[in-house]
This record gives C-alpha cells, sequence and structure tokens, in this order.
C-alpha cells in the first residue's frame, strides 16, 4: 500500500462524463489498496472563463477579488469528483486549499505555498476515504483566498504530495510524456521514459508546455518522484502498466549508468539580441547596461562581452522578443547617453537552440560535437552559453528547425 497523489488538468476533468472516467481511474488506485489524494484543475476554458467576467467588470481587476473568484473554478471540480466517486461507491470527501489549509503568502495572483496541513487529509486516508483538493488555491494568514498563478494546480498536486511525503506525484495530462523534443520539429522524438529534475527545468522551453515550471522546482527540492502520464488511456487499463508509463522526473542518483548523455534538445524561437556598441571597458559598466533592463522587469538570457579595443567594447545579451521593445527603449532613453556608448543595434530574429543532459558532467566532447554539427549545417553560430548541463547557441531563426533535427540525429535522440 502507497499514498500517491493524483493530478487532472482541465482537459481531464472537461466535462461530467470526463470527470466520471477519473473517477473510476481514481477507484481503480484505492481498490488496489492504495491511499489516494487527487488533486484536479478546474474544467477546462472554466479560470479564463471567470477571469474574462471579471475583466468586463473592472478591466484591472484587483487581485484580491480576482482570487476570490477564479478560485471557484477548482472548486467546481472537487465538489463533482467527489460526488462521481460517491455515486461509484467510494467513500470519498472533497476540500478547498483553506479548508485543509494549504497556507500561502499574500501575493494574489501568484502566491506561494508556505506550508500545508496533513493531519485532517491523513485522518481520511485513514478512514479509508479518496480525499479531493482543490489545485491552485491557497489561504493567506488573513484568511484570504489566494491563487498560485496559471498552471498552479500542477505545483499545488507537487505540494500536496511533499506534505504527505507520498510515494509518487502523478500528473495526468493530455500528452503522454515528455520527449527529447517537441514532436511537431522533429517526427521521431521518442518519449523519455526518465529525465532528472535538473534536465526538466533546462528544458522548461518544452517542458513548460507539460508542466508548470515551478511545480518542478518543487519536486526537486522536496524530492518528490513526479510521474507525467496520459489520462486519455482507458481507465480501465492494467494498474501495473499505467503506473509505468509517461515520464518518470527523477533524482540523479536514482538514474542508469547506461542512461544517454544528451536527453533533449530544447529550444526558444523568440528571442531578440541587443548590442550596445562601443562602451569603455571599466568596472560598472555591466551593471549600468543591465541595470535598468532589470528594473524594467525585462529578462536577460545570453550575455557576451567582447575583448577590449582601445579601451572600448561591445557588450551583446539577449531578451524574450515581447521584451525588445521595451529593453531598447530602456537602453536609448537611459543608457546610451549616460555611459557615452556609440550605437545600439538590435537583431529580433533570433532563436535559442540547447542540448540538454546531466551526463555532459562525467563526458567530454558534447560542445565539439554541437558544433561540428552547426557547422556541417552551415549555420552560424552568434553566442553560446552553458552550464552544467547544457549548451545553448543562439543563431539565425530560419535555421532553428533544421539545428534541431540536425542535433536531434546526431545525438542519437531517435534511437532508445
Ligand atoms: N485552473 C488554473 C488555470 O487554468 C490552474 C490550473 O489549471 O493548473 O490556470
Ligand atoms: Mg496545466
Amino acid at each position: 500500500m502507497a499514498l500517491i497523489v493524483h493530478k487532472y488538468g482541465g482537459t481531464s476533468m472537461g466535462s461530467t462524463e470526463r470527470i466520471k472516467n477519473v473517477a473510476r481511474r481514481v477507484a481503480k488506485w484505492h481498490d488496489a489498496g492504495h491511499q489516494i489524494v487527487v488533486v484536479p484543475s478546474a474544467m477546462s476554458g472554466e479560470t479564463n472563463r471567470l477571469i474574462a467576467l471579471a475583466k468586463e467588470i473592472m478591466p484591472q481587476p484587483d487581485a484580491r477579488e480576482l482570487d476570490m473568484l477564479a478560485s471557484t473554478g477548482e472548486q467546481v471540480s472537487v465538489a463533482l469528483l467527489s460526488m462521481a466517486l460517491l455515486s461509484i461507491g467510494k467513500k470519498a470527501v472533497s476540500y478547498a486549499g483553506w479548508q485543509v489549509p494549504i497556507k500561502t503568502d499574500s501575493a494574489f495572483t501568484k502566491a506561494r505555498i508556505q506550508s500545508i496541513d496533513d493531519a485532517r487529509v491523513h485522518k481520511d486516508l485513514d478512514a479509508g476515504k479518496i480525499v479531493i483538493i482543490t489545485g491552485f488555491q491557497g489561504v493567506d494568514d488573513g484568511g484570504n483566498i489566494t491563487t498560485l498563478g496559471r498552471g498552479g494546480s500542477d505545483t499545488s498536486a507537487v505540494a500536496v504530495a511533499a506534505a504527505l511525503k507520498a510515494q509518487e506525484c502523478l500528473i495526468y495530462t493530455d500528452v503522454d510524456g515528455v520527449y527529447t523534443t517537441d514532436p511537431r520539429v522533429v517526427s521521431d522524438a521518442r518519449r523519455l521514459k526518465t529525465v532528472t529534475f535538473e534536465e526538466m527545468l533546462e528544458m522548461a522551453s518544452l517542458g513548460s508546455k507539460v508542466l508548470q515550471i515551478r511545480s518542478v522546482e518543487f519536486a526537486g527540492n522536496y524530492k518528490v518522484p513526479t510521474r507525467v502520464l496520459s489520462s486519455l488511456t482507458d481507465p480501465l487499463m492494467p494498474l501495473e502498466e499505467e503506473a509505468n508509463s509517461g515520464t518518470l522526473i527523477s533524482f540523479e542518483e536514482d538514474t542508469h549508468m547506461e542512461q544517454a548523455v544528451i536527453s533533449g534538445i530544447a529550444f526558444s524561437r523568440d528571442e531578440a539580441k541587443i548590442t550596445v556598441m562601443g562602451v569603455p571597458d571599466k568596472p560598472g559598466i555591466a551593471y549600468q547596461i543591465l541595470g535598468p533592463i532589470a528594473d524594467a522587469n525585462v529578462e536577460v538570457d545570453m550575455i557576451i562581452q567582447n575583448q577590449s579595443v582601445e579601451g572600448k567594447t561591445d557588450f551583446t545579451f539577449t531578451v524574450p522578443r515581447g521584451e525588445y521593445a521595451k529593453a531598447m527603449d530602456v537602453l536609448n532613453k537611459t543608457v546610451k547617453e549616460h555611459i557615452g556608448a556609440a550605437s545600439i543595434t538590435g537583431d529580433t530574429k533570433v532563436s535559442k537552440v540547447s542540448v540538454v543532459g546531466v551526463g555532459m558532467r562525467s563526458h567530454v566532447g558534447i560542445a565539439s560535437q554541437m558544433f561540428r554539427t552547426l557547422s556541417e549545417e552551415g549555420i552560424n553560430i552568434q553566442m553560446i552559453s552553458t552550464s552544467e548541463i547544457k549548451i545553448s547557441v543562439l543563431i539565425d531563426e530560419k535555421y532553428m528547425e533544421l539545428a534541431v533535427r540536425a542535433l536531434h540525429k546526431a545525438f542519437d535522440l531517435e534511437k532508445a
């Protein structure tokens, strides 16, 4: 017998028929002798609908009231799922976040979980009940309802699993796992059986479509084995098979020796590059350029500074394409004259491609293989950045898919 947390996304909860299917699947796990806690999202489209309603009344809705409203979607889900379980003869009980309680800070619409009281839940589980807890929401010290940000139910589920010391957190979703790269770009992309938390974080550009990235950080910090698997399968499929399906997000020490060196190719299409030319090469310059950018809340990713020539250097960095105009504005208005830069240029047609794998720590030659592959395709590398388990290059946007395909093949990722 194990304690297992199931999380179901909006699509899985999308209609009463689907909710009945979720109940069948959950009942199957309970019948097998496990203690089950379910954390569902709102029915698909519901959170959007609620937010749109708010905006009809107040274009920039008050954050506290918005959370009060948006949190109701999950309350509907838990009650319907509980009824679906009761009607097939299971014992079940549903709770809103504040009833558990799931305590958060007071940052409405993007609150962070601080603690979860496990007493009530354990009591119910020991009494043979299936416990259903709203995703996405919590309560602050003042008793106000908070929400965790869009996609936050993933984080709720992992946090509940951590608090209850669950054996595994199963995230049922409309994809069947995490892939070596986006299958829309590489048709023979392969589902990974396991991926480490660190790799999953580095593959955020791919993974974030599957899981709220904060939930992965949470799972890593609290060591919660988390599995992403399909909710579109037959709810009555054999439990053993289901329990081993999807992708397990695991810890490095648990992964096998024979694991491939590279786990995946991540990419981010919509990057922009900015170069500040002819700046004096002296202490404080990087800060003077990037400080105002950070103050404007623009996230900077790759950074390079050239060798200085006659006391002057060029400084290049990338920002998300959607923030390019804002960043340029800041630079032209406040930075350029202040530091005496010769000129500022930019390119909004660049993309980032990364190879990711914990195996890089113990293998050499990954970077050279990556660069050789790109050179064989005639792709020019504009910038390079590395971490212990990732090498990223910035290239012309029009070669992005070619690069992803070539690298996927070069690192044999289509092979199991
Ligand atoms: N219902 C919330 C949203 O749509 C939370 C979630 O689905 O994870 O963002
Ligand atoms: Mg989601």
